[in-house]
């Protein structure tokens, strides 16, 4: 399948015009509002991201997640539940609010919930702030010093929610930089020459041979961006040192792939199912209604604040 480099080039242009942002309001206020950078990713990035707004939220629900959809040109898409958080420095440490909780109970149980319902992929969109910003803050074991590839393009970046909550489970001081280490750039999802690990070794793939080519095999389009967010949590899953149940579950109709393995490893739920039941044959009705600018049942605008269409 041949990518169309449009969507790279936008993503490229809406993060730096976030990273702008941001170091702007880092300089005036120490801080930056979340909310506003999605507005200003979106508005820079279209016509290859289409947003929608909604504006008849219902207070405490879930928050201002947004649903965030990439589709191809055959139509195969990839849906994900994005909550968006910022990376904050305080006093020479590295936090994310990923605790947070209001009425309704913690914020991260909601967006999982939340994903269940829509059965999407939860993700974080992480505002890192520009480099300057995250001076003294590594990207892991790539990172070069003093201009790091993957940092420069690491103000917009996205991570599995499921990986953030095994992150709190192993340790809340270190889950903001271990947030921050395993988080994908966004215009990464979009770029045909990203590097993608195979990811062959995976102790589940074996009984649910379809899943075999996408594991092993290097991705585009749509199946590109569910690889990159299912790596986050493949790789935590096999340093967890633990026998996978060899169980498979039905993830029902118009799923790419209508039975996963039900394994869970140490995280809450099926990590296969978690992501992949994102990756469906077609955009939902609902999506192509508000596509189409038709007004959407307020039990479903209601639950979120926008959608996001990206064009790959
Ligand atoms: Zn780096």
């Amino acid at each position: 399948m041949t990518v169309d480099p449009a969507l790279l080039a936008a993503l490229t242009r809406g993060r730096r015009a976030v990273d702008e942002s941001m170091a702007f309001w880092a300089q005036q206020n120490g801080r930056w509002d979340e909310e506003p950078m999605t507005v200003i990713l979106c508005q820079n990035a279209a016509p290859h991201v289409k947003p929608i707004t909604f504006n008849k939220r219902q207070e405490g629900v879930i928050g201002a997640d947004w649903l965030w959809w990439w589709v191809d040109p055959s139509g195969t898409c990839f849906g994900m539940l994005v909550q968006a958080k910022n990376l904050e420095r305080r006093k020479g440490s590295w936090s994310v609010d990923f605790e947070h909780a209001n009425k309704s109970g913690p914020q991260l149980d909601l967006l999982l919930r939340a994903a269940d319902l829509f059965q999407v992929a939860p993700a974080y969109v992480l505002y890192c702030g520009d480099t300057n910003y995250r001076t003294g803050l590594s990207c892991g074991f790539r990172h070069t010093e003093p201009i790091c590839d993957r940092c420069t393009r690491a103000g917009v970046s996205i991570l599995s929610a499921l990986a953030v909550q095994y992150f709190l489970l192993l340790s809340q001081d270190s889950a903001a930089v271990d947030a921050f280490a395993h988080a994908v750039p966004l215009e990464d999802l979009a770029d045909p020459k990203v590097r993608q690990r195979p990811l062959w070794d995976d102790p589940n793939f074996s009984n649910v041979p379809e899943l075999r080519s996408f594991l092993v095999e290097r991705q585009h389009g749509a199946f590109q961006v569910a690889k990159l967010l299912f790596t986050q949590v493949s790789k935590l899953r096999r340093a967890q040192m633990l026998m996978a149940a060899p169980r498979r579950f039905d993830v029902g109709s118009g799923k790419v792939f209508p039975h996963l393995p039900a394994d869970r490893g140490h995280f809450s739920r099926s990590y296969y199912g978690n992501i992949l039941r994102g990756l469906r044959t077609e955009l939902p009705s609902y999506v192509r209604d508000a596509e189409a600018g038709r007004v959407l049942p307020s039990e479903l605008a209601g639950r979120i604040a926008g959608i996001a269409i990206f064009y790959l």
